[in-house]
């Protein structure tokens, strides 16, 4: 029989879902309850009930997991950042495997066992990226942290402990700036107020730091002391940008940026080259992690001096430039024109000379690669979430390369992707998880599909 809304009910915890919530069952349905651990013997409170499944909260722990450690964080399970701060990095990364080999088996219908996942050295402080959202709390204080789970409610977090410690300090700087400064912050529901977003990077090799507010305007009062305190607060600070973002959106950056001090950019090394990055431009957020993937690619990428490789959803190049010297020629294809911007920069920064980049959409570039008779021995794609559009499969199926590396930051699309490839002539030989995003839900791929001989 079904459960009910409020009813108590014991169970034990069997696996872990791709949102990060526990799961056991009761009779056959599935009641999903968050910062749990496999093993776990708890009673749980339902909190909402359906025909197949259930999502209860922890009312009792009768018998705690061997999987559980002591949690290190004060805003964790309310700061919607960290899924598994309870748990061992090694029970989180059995789950995140097995999650992999499920959506491949069960989504993509791939009868392969992936290889071993890539674990991260570092578990804290590995970010090289954060964006605070600021806000008032509702007695009026000022609020910069992160987003509470499913909700735009502002956690009150200054010193996340997946991001570098420089960052509490060069937040606690722009907070006394806010108070003693005639600013005001961002009302989501009337849209107005000036500040909106904190956005901070730094390039984890060169140790530069750009900080970037992003404001509901195009200036903020008292600039020049703003940057004055931050550079004299921090030396790494190489840049200093507002965003111009005035649009009703939860989308956190606009498009246009105001350089307050330095050029706009920090620059960071990455598989021994130097990479620009600029505000708008994808970057890798873990930067160690980043080079092992990239390495896996690389391998399975098997390149010959006169190759011609096709990198697309390719940001500021950094996957195509890792190889470049491996091939004749390299063709990026990216849609964001900063980062298209910045890719280009990137090449002529390392003297690549046989690399070219298309600002495009994948879809639209591909067909036209392949219609001016371009053909690629080798395939990288990295698509968002969302995964490929069928044509960009199509397309590239056309191209018929030897190998199509896809590195993906979703198994559930790089699943359906693989299958709809397998329809299409590729077959996947090998898959390695590699962990990206210690004690967060995510998880990163990355596959070698390797044309069919007919
Ligand atoms: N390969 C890069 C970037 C990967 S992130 C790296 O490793 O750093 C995915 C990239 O795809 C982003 O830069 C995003 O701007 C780009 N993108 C998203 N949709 C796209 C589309 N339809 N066509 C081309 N690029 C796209």
């Amino acid at each position: 029989m079904a459960v009910k809304k409020n009813e108590e009910i014991r169970i034990k915890i069997e696996s872990i879902s791709s949102q990060g919530s526990g799961v056991g069952h009761f009779d056959s349905q599935a009641i999903f309850v968050a910062n749990t651990a496999v093993g776990d013997d708890i009673v749980a409170h339902i909190i909402k009930a359906k025909q197949n499944y259930a999502v209860g909260i922890i009312s009792k722990i009768i018998k705690p997991s061997k999987d559980r450690i002591p949690v290190d964080c004060e805003a964790f399970s309310r700061c919607g950042g960290c899924a598994y701060r309870h748990i061992s990095y090694k029970s989180e990364l059995e789950g995140k495997y097995q999650r992999v080999k499920d959506a491949l088996n069960r989504i993509g219908h791939i009868d392969i066992t992936p290889n071993e996942i890539i674990g991260a050295d570092e578990c804290n402080r590995y970010r090289n990226k954060a964006q605070y959202p600021i806000g008032l709390s509702p007695k009026g204080d000022l609020v910069i942290g992160f987003y509470s789970p499913h909700s735009h409610r502002i956690c009150d977090c200054t010193d996340c402990l997946l991001q570098p410690e420089e960052f509490r300090d060069i937040i606690g700087c722009i907070k006394k700036w806010i108070l003693t400064t005639e600013c005001t912050v961002y009302n989501e529901k009337n849209g107005r107020g000036l500040l909106r977003h904190i956005y901070l990077r730094r390039a984890s090799v060169t140790g530069e730091i750009m900080v970037c507010l992003v404001i509901n305007g195009k200036s903020v009062p008292n600039g020049t002391k703003l940057v004055s305190s931050l550079i004299s607060e921090n030396h790494n600070i190489k840049s200093v940008v507002l965003n111009v973002n005035q649009k009703d959106t939860n989308v956190v950056l606009g498009d246009e940026c105001i350089n307050l001090y330095g050029d706009g950019y920090i620059t960071d090394v990455l598989c021994s080259k130097k990479i620009r990055i600029s505000p708008l431009s994808f970057y890798q957020v873990n930067h160690d992690q980043a080079e092992k993937l990239y390495g896996k690619a690389r391998e399975y990428a098997q390149l010959n001096k006169d190759d011609v490789l096709l990198d697309l959803y390719c940001g500021a190049g950094t996957i195509g430039l890792s190889m470049v010297d491996d091939v004749k020629e390299l063709i990026g294809v990216e849609v964001i024109p900063e980062a298209i911007e910045d890719a280009k920069f990137n090449a002529e920064l390392n003297g690549v000379t046989n690399a070219r980049f298309i600002c495009d959409d994948a879809k639209g570039a591909a067909k036209k690669l392949f219609d001016e008779g371009i053909t690629p021995d080798v395939v990288i794609i990295d698509p968002p979430r969302k995964g490929c559009d069928i044509q960009v499969l199509e397309t590239i199926a056309q191209m018929a390369p030897e190998r199509v590396v896809y590195v993906s930051c979703d198994p559930a699309t790089l699943a359906r992707d693989c299958e709809r490839f397998a329809q299409m002539g590729y077959e996947v030989k090998e898959v390695t998880p590699v962990d990206l995003f210690p004690r967060t839900t995510h998880v990163e791929c990355v596959a070698k599909l390797v044309r069919k001989q007919v």
